[in-house]
């Protein structure tokens, strides 16, 4: 079964080429993502399924947002401390397309590969 973004009004999964993330493992920090989607979602309690995707996360919670952008990593990675501060609602439907992955036909590994034969 395919991820779903647990917040309100957004259905994103990895298929629409959005990164979804899985909730820390910090207490702390994971209480700062479910106070996030309690804003918009009453109830809502965190699973082992539960993810919400990048489009809740600012540029800067992203750790790899540039190689991402030029196609060179597959999906987003977040920094340790990031958490979701953004909401569905009053996003620019740009936001979407900017986060979406870039469909270049080269995998990770290609590229790594790539890397390691330009070195000789
Ligand atoms: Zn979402």
């Amino acid at each position: 079964m395919p991820k779903t973004c647990v917040a309100a009004s957004c259905s994103i999964t990895p298929a629409d080429g959005i990164s979804v993330f899985q909730f820390p493992k910090d207490p702390k920090l994971r209480s700062k993502w479910t106070k996030h989607v309690l804003e918009t979602r009453a109830n809502f309690k965190a699973t082992e399924t539960s993810v919400p995707c990048a489009l809740h996360f600012r540029d800067e919670a992203f750790a790899n947002l540039m190689p991402f952008k030029m196609g060179f990593a597959s999906r987003l990675f977040l920094n340790d401390d990031a958490r979701p501060t953004v909401h569905r609602k009053n996003m620019p439907q740009e936001r979407l397309q900017y986060l979406k992955r870039q469909d270049t036909g080269i995998d990770d590994f290609s590229i790594m590969r790539r890397c390691n034969t330009s070195i000789d």
